[in-house]
């Protein structure tokens, strides 16, 4: 029923959407009724990939996904959770490296607003070590990405760098 609706919010970066963002989109989307993608634009981490490019990347990867759209978002993720009238955000939890912070950011966001929880999936095991920081870098270098990532991504990867 309308107004009643589980929604949740996945934030992230995505520069570019991997296959471990992708299970974990899938698994997500399981959740809740409605999953909303928050591509944060994040230039300290220098991205490849304007927000509106990984957007549309992200978008042509989950046409299949009825329940699951994508949106920008560039405020506090607590604020854009509530516009988004969420009650779950969804993270990935990769190896120990991960735990840290998502644990501080968890821990704070519920200072922040105790009213939505912040849950945690695993990807399959095969996806877990998947980072778009180490697909760009390998990709630099000119080794072959399509493993981690689905393969219109691959080859946006490739002609960002010339390689196309
Ligand atoms: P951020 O900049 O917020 O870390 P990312 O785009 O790197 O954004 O990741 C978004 C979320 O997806 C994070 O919760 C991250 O831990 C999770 N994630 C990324 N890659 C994987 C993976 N291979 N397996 C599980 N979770 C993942």
């Amino acid at each position: 029923m309308a107004g009643r609706d589980r929604i949740g919010v996945y934030p992230g970066t995505f520069d570019p959407i991997t296959l471990g963002h992708l299970d974990i989109i899938r698994r997500g989307a399981h959740l809740v009724d409605r999953l909303v993608i928050g591509v944060t634009n994040n230039p300290a981490k220098s991205p490849m990939f304007t927000v509106a490019e990984r957007i549309a990347m992200v978008e042509r990867e989950i046409a299949d996904l009825p329940s699951v759209s994508v949106v920008e978002f560039d405020s506090l993720l607590m604020d854009f959770a509530e516009r988004e009238g969420a009650t779950l955000i969804l993270r990935g939890l990769r190896a120990v490296a991960d735990f840290e912070y998502e644990y501080q950011m968890a821990g704070m966001n519920q200072q922040l607003n105790d009213r939505i929880e912040t849950v945690f999936l695993m990807a399959d095991v095969c996806l877990q070590p998947i980072a778009s920081r180490l697909v760009k870098e390998i990709a630099r270098y000119g080794g072959k990405i399509d493993k981690f990532v689905p393969a219109a991504v691959a080859a946006d990867v490739a002609e960002r760098l010339g390689r196309k």
